[in-house]
């Protein structure tokens, strides 16, 4: 069958989507990412949200062998930014009509850092009279601090499988208790129980990872019913031990970029309402990057809010863009982009996922 006749088809089936996977001409290429357009449009408007982003620390417990902040890299130098630094970047976030947050950091689990979050939800929710919606993105923790935060204000959650291929999970993580693909799911399961919209993704073009492997990555997305993605390519930080393993095995930017462009286009033709990101790593990669994951289907941008001072030093990869662009100076570039695409900014809303409202009607 060929591609065209694979995009009219109601139901796909795995074999289709490992079809769609393999497409590697522009001329297929064109039709995917139009048809995912298309979808995009119908099921969740030509629209795009921010999420402004705030990484509040570079604090890591963990030691994901890829990420550039993991716990061993005795290079990064550590910092957590305050109360008063988060809410001045809060309030530049609100005061430009974002509709959402987003925190990220380091993961840890200690009494006082759980305690801090929730305490940040609670004055985020104060400064903006409950109008800015949260998401997080803090990494593993256990069912009681998840509700916690939950219960303080916050209704999203990320939290990135980084492969369902079990062979690269193990591979790409440390072989202790505290890196097990098992508890990474479970995590996921508590946060849909609680009530949370819940975000996931994938790490994109590592080596050894499969077209079909990517393809049962999508498959997982609807398994769990997950609300909201967030994947792109993997990007080497040489100071990591996959860095320097897979430094000359790497697949090609090209293919990567490429891949991830098709993740998000296939993803959007096979679950059609939910919202997904396109991330600052296809940026890092191809400085079109987002403009074209929008085109390939994705709805939400996190253009990052985090104090100039401490940019340089939340690096998970080599070359992350953007470090030296002040918070103006990136919204008006992420304005630009959004435009020349031809989508509305979404301002002063949620945008939550279409997905989860359909889920629990
Ligand atoms: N610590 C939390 C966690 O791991 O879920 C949140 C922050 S963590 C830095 C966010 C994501 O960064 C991870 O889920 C991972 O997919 C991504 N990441 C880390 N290193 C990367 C790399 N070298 N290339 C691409 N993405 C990377
Ligand atoms: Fe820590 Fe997240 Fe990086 Fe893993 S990916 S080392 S948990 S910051």
């Amino acid at each position: 069958m060929n591609i065209k006749d694979i995009l009219e088809k109601n139901e796909l089936t795995k074999e289709d989507l490992v079809t769609l996977m393999k497409i590697d001409n522009p001329t297929d290429l064109d039709l995917l990412f139009k048809k995912a357009y298309e979808v995009k449009a119908k099921y969740v408007g030509r629209k795009v949200y921010y999420r402004g982003l705030i990484e509040i620390s570079n604090v890591c417990i963990k030691n994901c062998k890829y990420c550039g902040i993991r716990r061993d890299n005795h290079k990064v130098e550590r910092f957590s930014m305050n109360k008063d630094e988060i809410m001045q970047a809060v309030k530049w976030i609100y005061d430009n009509n974002y509709g959402s947050i987003a925190l990220q950091s380091g993961e840890r689990q200690d009494s006082e850092f759980v305690d801090f979050i929730e305490d940040i939800i609670r004055e985020i929710k104060k400064l903006s009279n409950g109008k800015l919606g949260i998401t997080l993105s803090l990494g593993e923790q256990s069912y009681e601090t998840y509700k916690r935060w939950f219960d303080a204000g916050a209704h999203r959650y990320l939290l990135r499988i980084e492969s369902t291929n079990e062979n690269i999970f193990k591979h790409i993580h440390p072989q202790d208790k505290k890196h097990e693909f098992q508890v990474r799911k479970r995590c996921l399961e508590f946060l849909r129980d609680i009530g949370y919209q819940v975000g996931t993704g994938v790490m994109i073009g590592m080596p050894n990872q499969t077209e079909e492997d990517l393809v049962n990555d999508i498959l997982f997305y609807k398994d769990m019913k997950i609300d909201m993605i967030g994947m792109g390519p993997y990007i080497l930080h040489k100071d990591t031990p996959l860095g320097q393993e897979w430094e000359d095995i790497v697949p090609t930017t090209e293919k990567r970029v490429e891949l991830g462009l098709k993740m998000i286009a296939i993803t959007r033709i096979f679950l059609k309402d939910v919202n997904i990101a396109a991330t600052t790593a296809l940026q890092g990669l191809d400085p079109l990057g987002r403009e074209k994951g929008l085109l390939a289907g994705a709805n939400i941008l996190m253009p990052t809010a985090t104090l100039q001072d401490y940019k340089g030093k939340y690096l998970l990869y080599d070359n992350k863009p953007g470090i030296d662009d002040s918070v103006e100076r990136a919204k008006a570039l992420l304005d630009e982009k959004v435009k020349s695409v031809g989508d509305e900014i979404v301002y002063g809303e949620w945008g939550d996922s279409p997905y989860f409202k359909r889920k629990n009607s």
